[in-house]
């Protein structure tokens, strides 16, 4: 996969490194060498991170993520080649899925400008990646939207796609919707965003149709709001029509 591992620039920002062992993420994960260290203040291994900091990482291979739930991360992203365990594992560790399905996606698509690198890593690798997302889902992983933007193609402002490949591949579409929205914010640490209530920050989406019969439909938002400020499109006059 194209790379978009942690940022030791964002250390200091309460973003914490996670260390993985690559051998142990290798795509048909080989190796029994998986490990997972989760760097505490002032830089000495020790398990589990301060309380309070999220942890995230982005694993492919099951040894590798399975090491890192242990370790105490937060979340997993991408999830590529994960096993019954590893799956039984996020429930349990209540480590919630960003399968970023939009990243393989991207690269696969663009075969022709793609780099023989990201080819190489991603082509074969879209299928399972699928598998696990529909097996997580079954199994009922707790799931947030997230599309790995600023890998190869993959831009910002495409979370609409991710939930309709969410849909394509097994979830419900009000679930798909939520994981981009509410559970996406809940897992980042946002308060009172991603839902749609009294209180709740007011960024949405304004969408002629039932995005729950289709969810393209979020793809041409008729208005754009935030902070509860119309910034694109126009609200309908609703009055017109009664
Ligand atoms: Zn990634």
């Amino acid at each position: 996969m194209p790379a978009c591992g942690p940022r030791t620039d964002q250390a200091g920002r309460g973003v914490h490194q996670v260390h993985g062992d690559r051998r142990g993420d290798d795509a048909r994960d080989r190796s029994s060498n998986a490990r997972v260290h989760l760097r505490g203040d002032g830089g000495t291994d020790r398990r589990g991170p301060p309380a309070g900091v999220h942890v995230a990482t982005h694993a492919h291979g099951a040894k590798g993520i399975k090491a890192a739930v242990e370790a105490g991360v937060d979340t997993v992203e991408h999830g590529t080649f994960m096993d019954e365990e590893a799956i039984e594992m996020l429930i349990t560790e209540d480590v919630t899925l960003v399968p970023t399905l939009s990243a393989p996606y991207r690269i696969a698509r663009n075969v022709e400008q793609a780099t023989k690198e990201s080819l190489r890593k991603s082509g074969p690798v879209y299928e399972h990646h699928i598998e696990s997302f529909k097996q997580a889902v079954e199994a009922g992983v707790r799931i947030a939207g997230g599309t790995d933007a600023g890998t190869p193609f993959n831009y910002h402002g495409t979370n609409s796609t991710e939930i309709s490949f969410m849909v394509e591949h097994g979830m419900d579409p009000i679930d798909a919707i939520t994981a981009m929205t509410g559970t996406a914010a809940e897992t980042i640490g946002l308060e009172d965003a991603g839902t749609l209530e009294a209180g709740s920050y007011a960024d949405l989406l304004v969408i002629e149709g039932d995005p729950l019969e289709d969810v393209s439909l979020l793809r041409e938002p008729t208005a754009v709001m935030k902070g509860g400020e119309v910034v694109a499109g126009a609200i309908p006059d609703l009055e017109r029509d009664r």
